[in-house]
């Protein structure tokens, strides 16, 4: 094994019946009386009259009765006539799931979204400030499950494959381990359709060559693997042993960007307004490159006046930076030079060259007054999660007309949202 891989500490983290227990959470937060639909048969699915609806989500106590995600209803309510369905509420997903990373992102390093309701989190070298990781990832579900009023399972291993095969194990509210030592006790038991990656299809054809558990598969002969599956067998064979290459995607896209822009609704002479808009357009890009954990070496404005007329301008930067005051000073001059003294209607502030990777060309002075500001930055990033985006305003935008935040979207979407297409070069 891979010595790098066995030092790595990787959760799992999976809702437990995710869309049931998130509806749940809600019914109780209008209504303190309301039922637990999570202590009732209940399931979340089509409305009971369209035929054709699925169970998306189950209570344990409707799986009691052999309910199954993805059945249809129709065969629930033969199960189980008294069961309590509930209309799927995306929205509401969203949102929850959207608190769940957050509060995610607050203890660990690096987050990888999985599903709306599962997340890796790279702890490699919080044992410092944690602990031991399999007890931190307790006080993690505790967390979760005080702040947030659901439950969750977390599996905790050395690699990605092996943390998400152990979330599954016995639920609700569990942490499992599943270390390489424990491989052989816990993992090559199980029957080969438990094992990540294998679909219908290969199952069936794995059991055809004879191969009924993920054990069987491991002690198989990983050329003949080949010949039946190609490249897909070598990554499943790999599981089988443990084996997982894959590293967490610390950024979604390696030139990914990060941009902002906003269309006023009058135009705006100023150079005054116009930089406090610059300085609030740079305020919410910071925060989601911190929230990404990435620095960027590019910073762009783009400026789109009365007329029509489109003018963009963008820099390299000498250092990679994280820091919203770092990529505001860099967007000032560009500003300048961008904007030919007609009235403005659009404003526009993007970055790019991300990466978690820093690169730093300046002097060790510099360096620290960026680490501190960085530190600063990340700081108030997690009061305004916390309590709003609203709790902490620099000065200039106290008793300003001008929002001190802004992206043009509401802050949920614009968390989510790249550089928009008409600012973009
Ligand atoms: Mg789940």
């Amino acid at each position: 094994m891979d010595t790098n891989m066995s030092k790595k500490i990787i959760y799992h983290i999976d809702v437990n019946s995710a869309f049931l227990s998130w509806q749940a959470c809600h019914n109780l937060s209008i209504d303190s009386n309301a039922p637990d639909l999570r202590t009732i048969p209940a399931a979340v699915g089509g409305s009971q009259e369209e035929r054709h609806g699925i169970v998306l989500a189950k209570s344990m106590p409707a799986k009691a009765f052999h309910i199954r995600t993805g059945e249809p209803l129709v065969q629930a309510l033969k199960k189980c006539p008294d069961l309590v369905i509930v209309p799927p509420n995306f929205p509401l997903y969203v949102e929850k799931s959207k608190a769940f990373i957050e509060l995610l992102k607050e203890h660990a390093p690096v987050v990888e979204q999985y599903s709306i309701d599962e997340a890796f989190c790279d702890m490699t070298g919080m044992e410092n400030l944690n602990g031991d990781p399999v007890q931190f990832a307790h006080t993690l579900r505790e967390k979760i499950k005080n702040e947030l009023g659901f439950t969750v399972n977390i599996g905790v291993s050395n690699n990605m494959m092996l943390a998400k095969m152990a979330s599954d194990f016995t639920k609700p509210d569990k942490v499992h381990t599943l270390f390489p030592d424990e491989i052989e006790k816990k993992l090559w038991p199980l029957p080969i359709e438990e094992l990540f990656y294998v679909g219908k299809s290969t199952s069936k054809k794995l059991r055809f060559l004879g191969i009924k558990t993920i054990g069987e598969l491991a002690h198989s002969d990983l050329s003949i693997i080949k010949n039946h599956f190609k490249k897909h067998g070598e990554v499943i064979w790999n599981y089988a042993n443990g084996i997982d290459n894959n590293l967490l995607k610390e950024q979604p896209d390696a030139n990914k960007g990060y941009g902002n822009s906003i269309t006023t609704h009058y135009d705006i002479t100023d150079r005054t307004t116009a930089l406090k808009i610059i300085l609030s357009l740079c305020e919410t890009v910071g925060a989601r490159i911190r929230a990404d954990g990435v620095y960027i070496g590019v910073v762009s404005v783009s400026l789109v006046d009365c007329e029509f007329h489109h003018v963009s301008k963008q820099t390299t930067l000498d250092s990679s930076t994280n820091v919203t005051e770092k990529i505001y000073e860099t967007a000032i001059p560009l500003f300048d030079q961008a904007w030919n003294q007609k009235p403005l209607r659009l404003f526009g502030v993007s970055t790019s060259h991300a990466s978690r990777e820093r690169y730093e060309q300046f002097s060790l002075f510099d360096s620290e007054k960026n680490e501190k500001l960085s530190k600063l930055n990340t700081a108030i990033d997690s009061i305004r999660n916390r309590y709003g985006e609203d709790s902490v305003k620099r000065a200039c935008f106290v008793n300003s007309e001008t929002k001190h935040m802004t992206g043009g979207l509401q802050k949920a979407k614009r968390n989510q949202r790249n550089c928009s297409h008409h600012t973009q070069e």
